[in-house]
């Protein structure tokens, strides 16, 4: 990862138990996210950051919210969950991944503090200090019991607000909002919910806002969200991903397209893989051929259960899962460093998305692999990805699964038909001739 001018955690006046936490985590120096935002946090203010997925933004803003919490005292014991701080995320995936790094740096934190005194104040309240993520899909109850006394919630919008509907969740104390992947939380339709929530938490002090571009929408939201933010614009989605191979391989049909899958998925250098699929059905299909085949292979998507999504999420993260073929919504916030090869295998809806897609390897300041597979009657799209990362993908071909070149098209349609009518019947646009959802499907709540 970049380094920065601030090269050392220790010059960023965070507390002990947190510098033993990073250390404990193997980061031995900032990210360029962290070096930049962790100070602008710390000094106060609002802040909007550009930063991408896999630049270390997570800890840019837990490392300063947990500084904040530790040195704010104990909690008061209180009925219904009054949180002092907020993370919004777009995704249940991603509020459980920033739920567990916060769980992580909690841990180092403790570590150093149990060999202090016992009248040290950061001891009791770390000891009280409690997390709670809040997403949809997941039992109220157990929801309920784990936000008793929760300082630092972690939540997507939609059940944050049925929670605070209830009463059950007390936002009028809430010192700090973080909007993690605010970009993403527009795409997601979002807006409404955020205002709702802006109000709900009128009386913080402070609002960070992390998005992968400045874009004029994300703009608007922030002059919404936050009085007269600082602004940090650090790596863009424009930005060369200097550790990720990028490759396109072209092919004829859907069959040509499962050769070129198979034959990546038996190179022994890779250690696990994110195979993307255009749609819900199509994970399923494609994980179950691959099983076939003798891979171990799972599908993940957005209409399985979230119990169901988070054991095969864990079962990826522990190691036992080597490939996983999910869609956009359900691969958020996946943060595995041990994967080395991100496949697209059906094409991504936004250009946005292809960026967001390749993330998921190269964390870390690892390098991976990112393949596209695409058919001759996809270039549009793939000169869309193209002119919005501005950089060519090189096209490459496997020896034994060239495809055949593109024929010419025809400069006019010929008499009496139109454009269209030439495609074979029966093949849908997923080339599995089923009716199959593309996700995103519902909005998290
Ligand atoms: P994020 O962008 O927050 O999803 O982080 C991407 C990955 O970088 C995660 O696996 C983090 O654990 C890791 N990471 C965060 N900060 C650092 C750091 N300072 N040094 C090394 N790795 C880091």
């Amino acid at each position: 990862m970049t380094a920065s001018p601030i090269s050392t955690f220790q010059e960023l006046q965070l507390c002990a138990p947190l510098l033993h936490a990073v250390t404990a985590l193997g980061f031995t120096q900032p990210t360029h996210v962290q070096a930049q935002a962790i100070p602008a946090a710390m000094a106060g203010g609002d802040w909007m950051v550009s930063s991408q997925t896999g630049s270390g933004k997570t800890a840019a803003f837990l490392l300063p919210l947990l500084h904040r919490l530790l040195h704010a005292g104990p909690a008061e014991a209180t009925r219904a969950a009054t949180p002092r701080a907020v993370v919004l995320c777009p995704t249940r995936e991603l509020a459980q991944q920033v739920c567990a790094d916060a769980i992580d740096l909690m841990r180092g934190a403790s570590e150093q503090l149990r060999g202090e005194a016992k009248q040290n104040p950061l001891r009791d309240a770390l000891r009280t200090l409690r997390v709670a993520t809040v997403v949809g899909g997941m039992p109220f109850g157990k929801q309920l019991y784990d936000l008793r006394g929760a300082q630092l919630v972690i939540a997507t919008p939609g059940r944050l607000l049925d929670l605070h509907s209830r009463g059950q969740i007390v936002l009028s104390q809430t010192q700090v909002l973080v909007v993690d992947e605010a970009d993403r939380m527009l795409d997601l339709g979002f807006a409404d919910d955020l205002a709702a929530i802006q109000d709900a938490t009128a009386a913080r002090e402070q609002t960070l806002m992390f998005s992968a571009t400045f874009a004029p929408r994300i703009m608007a939201l922030a002059t919404k969200l936050m009085r007269k933010p600082g602004r940090l614009e650090l790596a863009t989605a424009q930005d060369v991903h200097a550790d990720i191979t990028q490759t396109l391989h072209w092919a004829d049909d859907l069959g040509h397209k499962h050769k070129l899958l198979e034959h990546w998925l038996r190179d022994t250098e890779v250690d696990q893989a994110v195979v993307f699929a255009s749609t819900q059905g199509d994970t399923e299909l494609i994980a179950e051929q691959l099983q076939q085949q003798g891979h171990s292979a799972i599908a993940l998507h957005g209409a399985m259960p979230q119990a169901v999504r988070n054991r095969r999420l864990q079962n990826v993260r522990d190691g036992h899962v080597r490939v996983l073929v999910a869609t956009d919504v359900a691969a958020r916030g996946l943060d595995v460093p041990s994967i080395s090869h991100v496949i697209n295998f059906g094409l991504p809806m936004k250009a946005e998305d292809y960026v967001h897609r390749i993330g998921r390897t190269g964390r870390a300041g690892r390098s991976g692999i990112a393949i596209t597979i695409a058919e001759h009657r996809e270039r549009g799209k793939i000169r869309a990805i193209e002119a919005y990362t501005r950089q060519p993908i090189a096209a490459q071909v496997i020896p034994g699964l060239e495809p055949t070149p593109p024929r010419p098209r025809p400069a006019k349609p010929l008499p009496g038909q139109r454009h269209g009518q030439r495609r074979p019947a029966g093949r849908g646009g997923n080339g599995y001739g089923r009716d199959l959802r593309r996700e995103p499907a519902a909005r998290t709540r």
